[in-house]
């Protein structure tokens, strides 16, 4: 099947890479002229495990191209994918300016129907104003032709983005249309072989549908932290908690990880818009409105233990910084714990000397320039002369150090997890003066 895919980030691209994987025929149409010519040069723009490879075959074998010609993608194909950002606006709601903008470029290059498939998580009724548009500007060129517009979300996590398309848990489909189902259950048969996955719904149901499963996990998050932080409070050690509360089947043990706050571009922005669009339809939404407050605070939380260890004095301190990235397997520092605690540190007088396995040339690219950063090579180069380590990110490197050479490295033995890492008992057994999350007085 011909397939157009507009938008080539995290979701677009690998969406349009698997599905050319699978044998579709795939364009990838963006507006930034550098990645699509890095694209076309066998680069790729993001780090995702198992991409690259993918990429580089079905460009080879010629089923997926790249191209900034958006007429050249809406004629190829009737099904068309947007893949755009949603960012937020000012006030923290979706803008639609990007997916709009895709939407009338559709419309102005159309010449036969075509299925527009909505895959940017957007604000309930987004289908309408794509529909809307597309209308408006078919009138305006004068012509009559048939379109639908199918909400189709995309639940990919980073880092795990290819297997996650490869065998999502579940397609939602918002379409009140037989036809466009029909089309898209075949677009989708690859992925669908063993046990049913396509979830088929109105559309509304499933933009909404998206909201909810990431405030969900947002709210898992947010909810582990404020436990967290009673436990801090009562003397308990919330990973004994995790542990205990995990083990009932109706919570279970996803997601309920303690830590230095959610970050990335998917839930603290789709929190907000979820607030923001509860808010217009004259909901307050008390519990996501929690959920982005604590979260915040939690955000703080390394930098509030690291400033009463040293009574504020950080003027002149170096630390070492293990961990950019917002989660493993990714170099996306979008909302990242890690830049708030920067920040703050910077803001103070400290030198961070930094390193995570894959998110140092995005950092370069961010924070480049300044002296009071610096990145290394290795996660033992950035404990070098340093006053004490801080972990941001939950990265495997990371989980099994050398302690001994923490101790030798670092100006005292100290640490600060942000992920809850070690076990106080053997650091408290090695001498080592540790802080985790939630973990009761520290030793
Ligand atoms: P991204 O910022 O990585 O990529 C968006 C791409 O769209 C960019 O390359 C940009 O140049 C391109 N673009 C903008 N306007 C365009 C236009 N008019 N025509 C063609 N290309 C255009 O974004 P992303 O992370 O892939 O997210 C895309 C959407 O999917 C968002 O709504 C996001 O919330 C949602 N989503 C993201 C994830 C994730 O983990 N990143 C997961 C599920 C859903």
């Amino acid at each position: 099947m011909r397939v157009t895919v507009f938008g080539v980030g995290y979701v677009g691209l690998v969406q349009g890479a698997i599905l050319a994987e699978v044998g579709h025929d795939v364009t990838c149409v963006d507006v930034d002229q550098d990645k699509v010519a890095l694209l076309n040069n066998g680069g790729i723009p993001i780090y995702e495990p198992g991409l690259e490879p993918i990429v580089k075959e079905n460009l080879a074998a010629g089923r997926l191209h790249f191209t900034t010609d958006a007429k050249e993608g809406v004629q190829r194909a009737e099904v068309i994918f947007i893949a755009v950002g949603t960012p937020p606006d000012e006030d923290g709601s979706a803008d639609l300016k990007y997916v709009l903008s895709v939407a009338r470029t559709v419309a102005e290059h159309m010449q036969e129907h075509k299925i527009v498939i909505n895959k940017s998580t957007v604000p309930v009724g987004t289908a309408d104003k794509v529909r809307a548009s597309i209308t408006e500007t078919l009138r305006q060129r004068k012509v009559e032709l048939s379109f639908d517009v199918v909400s189709n979300p995309e639940f990919l996590k980073e880092g795990a983005a290819v297997k996650d398309c490869m065998s999502p848990d579940r397609i939602i489909l918002g379409t009140e249309s037989s036809n466009s189902e029909k089309v898209l259950r075949r677009l989708y048969a690859p992925f669908n072989r063993n046990h049913e996955k396509i979830i088929v719904m109105d559309v509304r149901s499933a933009e909404l549908t998206k909201y909810a499963a990431n405030c969900m996990l947002a709210t898992k998050i947010s909810f582990m932290n404020e436990i967290a932080n009673l436990a801090e409070k009562f003397g308990a050690d919330v990973e004994n908690v995790r542990r205990g509360i995990g083990s009932d089947p109706r919570i279970g043990y996803h997601f309920i990880y303690p830590g230095c706050g959610y970050g990335g571009s998917c839930f603290p922005k789709d929190v907000q818009a979820l607030i923001r669009s509860a808010n217009a339809v004259g909901y307050q939404a008390r519990v996501l409105e929690s959920v982005e407050a604590v979260n915040y605070a939690q955000k703080e939380k390394l930098f509030g233990y690291i400033s009463d260890y040293f009574d504020g004095q950080l003027d002149g301190k170096t630390v070492a910084l293990w961990g950019l990235s917002f989660k493993p397997n990714t170099d996306d520092m979008r909302e990242a714990p890690s830049r708030v605690l920067m920040e703050q540190l910077w803001e103070e007088g400290a030198t961070v000397q930094a390193y995570d396995p894959e998110a140092m040339e995005e950092t370069q690219r961010v924070y480049g320039g300044r002296n009071d950063l610096r990145l290394m090579g290795t996660k033992e180069a950035a404990l070098s002369g340093a006053d004490f380590l801080v972990i941001c990110t939950d990265w495997q490197a990371f989980k099994a150090p050398d302690f001994e050479l923490i101790k030798q490295q670092l100006a005292q033995p100290l640490i600060f997890d942000g992920r809850n890492l070690y076990d106080p008992q053997q650091m408290h057994e090695l001498g080592i003066h540790y802080f985790g999350i939630g973990r009761g007085q520290s030793i």
